[in-house]
């Protein structure tokens, strides 16, 4: 059974379904029974989404609503004119 610590070293391994069937089949087991590491793995998920969405982004408000957070009208942009 792994342990909390092993899962950072093979999180994107999983998130990209990468490895041997154990290795994966192992990290899912653990995933089923720790929320902390549940929730970790939701933190990279969105990380990767913001990092994926903002090469492909033309305006910070793409990269915004693709993690959901879109409409952000009351912030301003920061610009020294
Ligand atoms: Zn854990």
């Amino acid at each position: 059974m792994l342990q909390c610590r092993d899962i950072p070293d093979r999180a994107n391994a999983y998130i990209d379904r990468e490895g041997s069937m154990a290795s994966l089949a192992a990290v899912a087991l653990h995933l089923t029974a720790c929320t902390n590491c549940r929730r970790y793995m939701r933190g990279l998920r969105a990380v990767r989404r913001l990092a994926a969405a903002s090469f492909r982004a033309e305006s910070p408000d793409a990269a915004l609503a693709a993690l959901g957070l879109g409409d952000r009208s009351n912030t301003e942009p920061d610009q020294g004119a």
